[in-house]
C-alpha cells in the first residue's frame, strides 16, 4: 500500500511539481532513498533546461566518466541503500564488484588514505570542509577509478549515489582530465540531495548530519547495519526531506 503526496517545490531554476508515492505504515530510511534521488534530478533537469535555454550545452555525455576518479561522499541512507542494492545482485556480479573494491581498499591504504577515510566516516561532529579539501585532493591526485567504474560506465547506474547525479558540468568535456587545476563550470545544485538525507538521519537519530566516502561505504553500512533496521511512518519521512528541501532552498533563493 502506498499513499500519493503532490509536491510543489520552488527552485531558482524553476517550479518543480510532482507526485510522491511513500509506502503506508513504517518503512526504513533506505525506502525514501529512491524518492528523494528523484526529486533531486527532477530539480536538476529544471537547471539543465534553464541552461539549455540560455544556449549552453551540457558536456556530460555516455562513456565519460572523468569525475569518477573523485572522492563521492554519500549520506548514512544512502550508504544503506547501496549496501541493500549490492546484496541483491547476482552471487558472480557481487564477487566482481567485492575484488575490485578489496583492490581499491588495499591501494587507498599503501597510500595512507585509508583511516583519514574511515575517521570522516565516524567523526562525532561535522567534518570542516578545511580537513575536508586536502582529503578529497589527496585522494584525487591517486586518479583511482570508482570501483563501480566499469569499462567507464557506472555498473550500479539506477543505485548511483547522488553526488554522482549532480556534477554536470557546461565546461568542455577534456577539462574535467584534470578538476582540480582546469576552470571546470559545474551546474548549479540547487539541492544537494546527500545532504538532505544525511540530515534527515541525523535528526532522526540524534547523531551528526556525517558524509561517508563512497570506497568505505559498504564497510560502514555493514558496521552500522543494526541501525539501519529502524522504522518510521512513511509520510513523517516525506516530511522531514521536505522540510530540509525547503531549508535547502531557501539558502539557494538567498544565494542568488
Ligand atoms: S558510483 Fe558510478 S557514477 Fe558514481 S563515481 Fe562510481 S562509477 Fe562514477
Amino acid at each position: 500500500m502506498v499513499e500519493r503526496f503532490e509536491v510543489a517545490l520552488n527552485t531558482p531554476a524553476g517550479r518543480l511539481t510532482t507526485a510522491i508515492d511513500v509506502p503506508t505504515g513504517f518503512i526504513p530510511i533506505t525506502a525514501i532513498v529512491p524518492v528523494t534521488r528523484r526529486l533531486g534530478e527532477e530539480a536538476s533537469q529544471l537547471e539543465v533546461q534553464r541552461v539549455i535555454a540560455a544556449g549552453q550545452t551540457i558536456s556530460c555525455r555516455m562513456g565519460c566518466a572523468a569525475c569518477c576518479r573523485m572522492l563521492v561522499p554519500l549520506s548514512a541512507p544512502e550508504a544503506f541503500a547501496l549496501r541493500e542494492y549490492v546484496g541483491q545482485l547476482p552471487t558472480d556480479r557481487r564477487t566482481l564488484l567485492f575484488n575490485r573494491l578489496g583492490d581499491t581498499k588495499d591501494r587507498v591504504k599503501r597510500e595512507g588514505l585509508w583511516d583519514r577515510l574511515n575517521d570522516v566516516a565516524e567523526a562525532a561532529r561535522p567534518v570542516p570542509d578545511e580537513q575536508l579539501d586536502p582529503l578529497n585532493r589527496a585522494y584525487y591526485a591517486l586518479r583511482i577509478p570508482c570501483p563501480y567504474l566499469e569499462n567507464e560506465m557506472c555498473s550500479i547506474y539506477e543505485a548511483r549515489p547522488a553526488a554522482c547525479r549532480e556534477l554536470l558540468v557546461t565546461s568542455p568535456a577534456e577539462l574535467c582530465q584534470d578538476l582540480v587545476q582546469n576552470p571546470v563550470t559545474p551546474l548549479p545544485v540547487s539541492m544537494r540531495i546527500s545532504s538532505i538525507l544525511g540530515l534527515v538521519w541525523g535528526s532522526l537519530t540524534n547523531s551528526p548530519p556525517r558524509l561517508i566516502p563512497l570506497p568505505i561505504a559498504l564497510e560502514w553500512a555493514e558496521r552500522h547495519e543494526e541501525e539501519s533496521r529502524r522504522t518510521w511512518p512513511g509520510s513523517s519521512l516525506l516530511d522531514q526531506v521536505l522540510d530540509s528541501m525547503w531549508r535547502f532552498l531557501s539558502q539557494a533563493f538567498q544565494k542568488k
